[in-house]
């Protein structure tokens, strides 16, 4: 049995229906995420999670237990919502200490676990400070100390990233997760940033209005997005069709505009004569010395170059007329100018095939 159990939760908005019949599980310690366009219905989930709002159908089960009649307070759950402010006329200790008062805890044990929360934080001597005059950052640091500290038995963040620039966000979001695994919180994370669920998830849990599309761990879904929302959701944009024209020992062959491609696995459920979306992952090209017209080879017409610091950005054109772009660390002296004709082979593994979209999963 899972720590937390969502059957089949719907709630309706006239016609529309977000969440839409999703069902999913948590283990204890685990972190995922809930990751999806914004107005996919990732909040209202949450939300009816915690409490704050009702289902129309469905099930949220804590530990096995049915919390349709669990009021809020009475869940134990912590809440880092974005719009959850933290209290201005407090200082950074009483923010933390505000849910250890409302559990009388002593003196004593509040102002040791404020201590080692703050720690925890990396807001050691933090204490006595203006909240009004803490770094955007400092502030999610103290939210977080403030929705960690009287041990919530599931801990659900609501892009708490969401109002900080890009650096900022990418160093705490590291730090996130090492803070959340540290203290072995059960966590539930939204977000709509897939570099961030990413960095932060055990799992994800890919959503679409209202319903969910894929769920996995952050290589599988990366590396095997279920559909084509997913795939262009995750930035992997070479999308192509294909018709499957071989499969022998788990190997498919799909026939494209760009010529026959060979895909390393998979070969599962599909049969010569299917129709299907290829899609190329950025670093499946390997450039190096490779004879033109070999097999899973692409020749084309190199477009735009950029540096991105470990690895160059090429944009290709095929004759086709298809765009394609790829990921590949290079040396200086072997890169080829705007104009040239590359050869790039691409490795079967980081090609893979995407059934149509179903209902619900467009973009
Ligand atoms: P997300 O958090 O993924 O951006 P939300 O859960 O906030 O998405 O909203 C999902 C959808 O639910 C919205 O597109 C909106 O149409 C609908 N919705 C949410 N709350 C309400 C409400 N109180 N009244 C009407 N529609 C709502
Ligand atoms: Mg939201």
């Amino acid at each position: 049995m899972s720590l937390l159990e969502v059957h089949h939760l719907t709630k309706y908005y006239g016609a529309e229906r977000f969440p839409d019949d999703i069902s999913f599980a948590v283990d204890k310690g685990e972190i995922v995420c809930l990751l999806g366009p914004s107005g996919c219905g990732k909040t209202t989930l949450l939300r009816i999670i915690a409490g704050l709002e009702t289902p129309d159908s469905g099930q949220v089960l804590f530990e096995g237990r049915d919390l349709r009649d669990v009021p809020v307070h009475q869940r134990n759950f912590g809440l880092m919502f974005q719009d959850y402010a933290l209290f201005p006329h407090k200082n950074v200790f009483e923010n933390v200490a505000f849910g250890l008062r409302m559990m009388h805890l002593p003196r004593g044990e509040i102002e040791a676990r404020v201590r080692e929360i703050l720690e925890l934080v990396g807001l050691s001597g933090f204490e006595r400070r203006d909240v009004n005059l803490l770094s955007g950052g400092e502030q999610q640091r103290v939210a977080l100390a403030r929705s960690l500290a009287p041990r919530p038995r599931l801990l659900m963040l609501d892009e708490p990233l969401g109002s900080l620039d890009r650096t900022l966000r990418e160093r705490l979001m590291n730090e996130l997760r090492v803070i959340l695994k540290s203290v072995g919180v059960t966590a539930l994370y939204v977000t709509h940033d897939q570099e961030e669920a990413f960095a932060v998830a055990d799992r994800v849990i890919i959503m679409n209005r209202g319903r969910k599309i894929q769920e996995g761990t952050p290589q599988e879904v990366y590396r095997h997005p279920a559909t084509e929302f997913v795939a262009r959701f995750l930035g992997l944009t070479n999308l192509l069709p294909g018709r499957v024209v071989g499969v022998d020992k788990g190997r498919v062959e799909v026939e494209t505009e760009i010529g026959h491609l060979k895909i390393g696995d998979w070969g599962g459920h599909w049969q010569p004569g299917m129709e299907a979306t290829v899609l190329i992952r950025p670093e499946a090209a390997s450039p190096g010395e490779c004879p033109p017209g070999g097999d899973n080879t692409i020749s084309a017409t190199l477009t735009e170059l950029s540096f991105r610091g470990g690895y160059y950005r090429l944009v290709v054109r095929h004759a086709s007329g298809l765009e394609l772009n790829f990921s590949i660390p290079m040396a200086e002296e072997t890169l080829p100018r705007p104009g040239e004709t590359v050869h790039l082979p691409l490795r079967s593994e980081a090609i893979s095939l995407l059934a149509p979209d179903v209902r619900g999963s467009q973009s």
